[in-house]
């Protein structure tokens, strides 16, 4: 394998119908991204109000979820997103991992990652403690923006390095990206939910941002589980 010094990934969350058109973004600029579900929700219809506009929240079909999410990452989200900060240690490891083996048997293979459900503080070190001694998930992701490419030290509290709809940061990181020539292996890492893109009425601006991320040939383009849980993107000293 070609060895790289800079990874990009995606990370989007809940398993909305909005995430058929992602992909087909993702799939056109030649992505990789890694979408967190929660089993016990999918099929489900619902809407939000966000920004002011009210949008659908209808989770995908759970026949779906094999097809749709092909060529991409299935990881997972708990099984009905709760603050796990709030539920007891069983109840958190039984949300993380039912949701791990429920959405395993969907997708055909391990389920290895996941995002920490809801806002603000939506874990802390006893839960990120359940997850790593108590359940099958090797990472973590938190909503807390590091605006660095350095690799994260701490796999269970994962920091992206920014959020979709910090539009201006993101801007400006993707160019500092693109202009960068690291020594050391970088990961810029992207994250959101697709039903934003709908509210904030973002996903022309969005594909600007794809175009031009794509067709790098020194940029490796994988799904979460791809640039954090192997070494074969950089080499085996890289890190
Ligand atoms: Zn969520």
């Amino acid at each position: 394998m070609k060895e790289f010094r800079k990874a990009l990934t995606f990370s989007y969350d809940d398993g909305v119908r909005q995430d058929e058109r992602l992909l087909a973004l993702f799939n056109a600029y030649g992505m990789k991204a890694t979408f967190n579900l929660n089993s016990a929700l999918l099929g489900k219809e619902g809407a939000l109000v966000r920004n002011g506009v009210e949008i659908r929240h209808d989770k995908v079909d759970p026949e779906k979820v094999r097809s749709l999410y092909r060529g991409h990452e299935i990881a997972g989200h708990t099984l009905t997103h709760p603050s796990l900060p709030l539920l007891p240690d069983e109840e958190v490891r039984r949300q993380v991992e039912e949701d791990r083996l429920a959405l395993s048997d969907l997708a055909g293979y391990e389920v290895v990652g996941m995002a920490y459900p809801g806002g603000g503080q939506n874990h802390d070190d006893r839960v990120a403690g359940i997850v790593r001694e108590k359940t099958g998930a090797q990472y973590a992701r938190t909503i807390l923006s590091s605006y660095s490419f350095a690799p994260e030290t701490d796999l269970y509290k994962l920091r992206p390095t920014v959020y979709h709809l910090e539009f201006e940061k993101v801007e400006s990181l993707i160019d500092a990206f693109l202009a960068s020539e690291p020594e050391t292996p970088q990961i810029f890492y992207i994250w959101g939910h697709s039903y934003e893109f709908d509210a904030w009425d973002f996903w022309e601006r969005f594909e600007g941002w794809l175009k031009k991320l794509s067709g790098k040939d020194d940029i490796f383009y994988g799904t979460n589980r791809e640039v954090l849980l192997s070494d074969a993107w950089h080499g085996k000293n890289g890190l």
